[in-house]
């Protein structure tokens, strides 16, 4: 079923009990990660009809605060939840943007069509986050390397515990300050290689964006911790353990000769709106953008023979980040204080400036919120 723009207009319930300007100064100091939110929240309810036909209704802009929830209600049971990642950015003169908003929309519904949860508007997707962004533009952080991180996301609302798509699902966006994320100094990170668990498997959810993707790659995430890493390389142990991606970032191999390559997209990985953005980036400078399969094999020896210059982890919350070390319980590759690289930290520093609006948008990817 079709639904009309003009009746999806977000209704505003602003929020009386906002945090003071003082309280909302000592936050956007230190802003930090995915720590504090701002004062609203935007909400769509879907619900489907005895005829079996959907529609988004209700939008509106309403104060943040705790979500009531039937306790049998599908998302709770069986993970049926989907969410995206982008970032506002308050440019010089005061004006408000976002990085290809279009991209995220779009990837929310496929990740719906896999987590059989229902296809969103595109327009309802930006609209959430012009009214979030107008009810709180006080809270985007402007000094070097910040943003709004906005988190719009899908959960299966319905209460019933029989298992099939359920037929009421509510849509929101959050937000929350993001300072720089590396404050500063851009550190190689130390990546530690499971063996022993894998993120997505042929058929799976791995190319969709959901929670449970997450919730299964925790148990790797702890193993990496207490190995001394930050984060986890997953393998495709079934294909001669080809690289496929960190828990929430894309990966990216620098050759000496002037290649770049990345895994393909085989299902199995999650398509990064920066690894589409460092793709278009590099082809302009005129490397040879290589999609294809990477070996644990073929690091290893690039690395070993030089052929390999840099390798680098990609995605929307820390942009760009060399990664140093590789290890297992057997092996290390690399090394834990290699710099880096030159093309990770041109491109890096590219693509921050088009979002940032310090360079120039030659690929018309910012959208303006406010
Ligand atoms: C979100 C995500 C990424 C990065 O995607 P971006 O759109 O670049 O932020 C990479 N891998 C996984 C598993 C993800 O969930």
């Amino acid at each position: 079923m079709t639904q009309t723009v003009s009746e999806l207009e977000f209704t505003q319930n602003l929020s009386e009990h906002r945090k003071t300007a003082q309280e909302r100064a000592a936050i956007l100091a230190n802003p930090g990660f995915g720590d504090y939110f701002t004062d609203h929240t935007a909400i769509v309810d879907y619900r489907t009809d005895t005829e079996g036909n959907g529609t988004w209704s209700n939008a509106r802009i309403e104060p943040y605060g705790p979500i009531s929830l039937d306790p049998a209600a599908a998302v709770l049971h069986y993970g049926q939840e989907i969410f995206e990642g982008l970032k506002a950015y308050k440019h010089a003169d005061g004006s408000v943007w976002t990085f290809r908003p279009e991209a995220n929309a779009a990837r929310l519904n496929r990740s719906a069509e896999r987590l059989a949860l229902p296809q969103l508007p595109e327009q309802v997707f930006l609209d959430a986050i012009r009214g979030i962004v107008a009810a709180d533009r006080e809270w985007i952080p402007s000094r070097d390397g910040e943003s709004l991180y906005l988190r719009p996301f899908m959960i299966a609302t319905e209460a019933f515990l029989g298992v099939r798509p359920a037929r009421e699902v509510s849509f929101r966006v959050i937000a929350s300050p993001a300072g720089n994320y590396f404050g500063g100094e851009l550190k190689p990170v130390s990546i530690w290689i499971s063996h022993n668990y894998a993120r997505a498997g042929r058929g799976g959810t791995g190319a969709a964006k959901c929670g449970g993707n997450y919730a299964a790659s925790l148990a790797a995430q702890m193993e990496a911790e207490a190995h001394g890493c930050k984060q986890v390389l997953f393998l495709d142990p079934f294909n001669d353990d080809a690289v496929e991606e960190l828990g929430g970032m894309n990966v990216f191999f620098v050759f000496k000769d002037g290649r770049l390559v990345t895994p393909a997209l085989t299902g199995t990985i999650l398509e990064g709106v920066t690894r589409m953005s460092v793709i278009a980036l590099a082809k302009d400078r005129g490397l040879d953008v290589q999609e294809r399969k990477i070996t644990l094999t073929e690091w290893r020896d690039g690395i070993a023979s030089g052929e390999i210059t840099e390798v680098f982890a990609c995605g929307t919350a820390a942009v760009i980040t060399p990664i140093g070390l590789l290890k297992d319980e057997t092996e290390s590759i690399g090394s834990a204080d290699a710099k880096a690289g030159d093309v990770a930290m041109g491109i890096r520093e590219q693509l921050l400036g088009i979002q940032t609006g310090v360079l120039e948008d030659t690929h018309g990817w910012l959208t303006r919120l406010a």
